[in-house]
């Protein structure tokens, strides 16, 4: 059993993707392919921004992403307490402070009341400068919009969407990658649209900044070229192989992807409704499930099941065991007295089952019975 069945997506494609290595590889046109603008075509067009600028990964494209708006030394950037490091990585590297904000305790998502208590307190303490907020939809659910977009507002902060989990989710009929100054994502495997190494992409609407990308992706190239460098950039592109492998993977997960989903994470919901907490998805929102996390009533319970599923060999994972202001490198960032309690209940109960849109209902009833046996 997988934890998440490439391999079952492969089979399942594999005619059309196989078809279109080879074409990349007969064309010899492994950089900058014609694929690879047509990727970007495809993808800015699904997500309803004007530009899409697809990069080496999702690192790459938050740091780029805060590039763009020159953050950088005595800059405040806030994020929600739960993430992968990468969503503030750059914030360390160009000289800002990473601000940790709660998460809310259904969504898991950035708590715009914590948000707004952050930004006070940074502008209270009169150090920092609050700069700008990484929203990111965590699981593959989206963030609060609403209430988040006005707080950016209010205090000119700009608004990045870090939407590596969320491809092909929604929030109120807006796709994810939509929202913000500008959004990011990635196609590491087993992220909802992956590819078959690493990728990424940057969405925005701007056309001024959308050629400052295009140029940061490429040595900080001018109008002359690659040779013109008008400004630091870096080497960060998507292979023509891997815009030629996400062609059709775009494809079925628009078709029919996005929807198995939601099967799967359904199946999943009635039967741990009474024994756990389920995700809380907002009404008029789609989550793409990049992970399944259902909480514990405790520690203790949430190990118990580890322990009895992984005896059975199914596949499970704690996503993420310790939140951002718990990590080591993160132990000189300011606080502001920030309890996190929603953040730190979140780690001490969270376990992420199977999730992807080829588990079969038979496969799925294994992993069901084994996490209730546990109980
Ligand atoms: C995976 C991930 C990234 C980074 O993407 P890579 O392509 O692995 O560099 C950034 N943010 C979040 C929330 C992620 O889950």
């Amino acid at each position: 059993m997988q934890f998440i069945d490439l391999k079952a997506q492969y089979n399942n494609l594999k005619s059309e993707i196989d078809t279109n290595i080879q074409a990349v590889l007969e064309s010899a046109k492994y950089i900058g392919g014609p694929q690879v603008k047509e990727l970007e075509t495809e993808l800015a067009a699904f997500v309803g921004r004007k530009h899409c600028i697809t990069c080496a990964n999702g690192t790459d494209a938050l740091q780029i992403a805060y590039m763009l708006y020159g953050i950088g030394e005595g800059d405040a950037v806030f994020c929600p307490d739960i993430t992968f490091i990468s969503s503030t990585e750059p914030s360390k590297m160009f000289g800002a402070a990473s601000v940790f904000c709660d998460i809310q305790p259904d969504t898991y998502d950035l708590c715009p009341e914590s948000l707004e208590r952050q930004i006070k307190a940074v502008l209270a303490e009169g150090k920092l400068k609050p700069k700008a907020v990484v929203a990111v939809d965590i699981l593959g659910n989206p963030c609060d919009y609403d209430a988040i977009i006005p707080i950016c507002e209010k205090y000119g902060l700009i608004l990045i969407e870090d939407a590596a989990q969320s491809f092909g989710a929604s929030y109120k009929g807006k796709k994810c990658c939509s929202f913000g100054h500008v959004a990011t994502t990635s196609f590491f495997p087993a992220k909802p649209l992956g590819c078959y190494g690493d990728g990424g992409a940057i969405f925005l609407d701007d056309d001024e900044l959308a050629a400052v990308c295009r140029s940061i992706c490429v040595h900080g190239k001018g109008p002359g070229g690659k040779y013109d460098n008008i400004r630091v950039g870096m080497n960060s592109r998507l292979d023509t192989i891997q815009a030629a492998i996400l062609l059709p993977k775009l494809k079925a997960l628009k078709a029919y992807e996005v929807d198995n989903r939601q099967v799967v994470a359904k199946r999943y919901n009635e039967a741990f409704a009474k024994d756990f907490t389920t995700p809380f998805v907002q009404e008029d929102c789609v989550s793409v499930y990049a992970q399944y996390a259902i909480l514990a009533k405790d520690t203790a319970t949430r190990d118990k099941v580890i322990a009895h599923l992984s005896e059975k060999k199914i596949p499970n994972m704690i996503y993420y065991p310790t939140p951002q202001h718990a990590l080591p490198v993160f132990k000189n960032e300011p606080h502001y007295g920030e309890t996190y309690r929603n953040a730190d209940d979140y780690c001490a109960r969270t376990l992420s089952l199977p999730m992807h849109p080829y588990l079969e209902e038979a496969e799925q009833q294994q992993i069901i019975n084994g996490v209730l046996e546990a109980l």
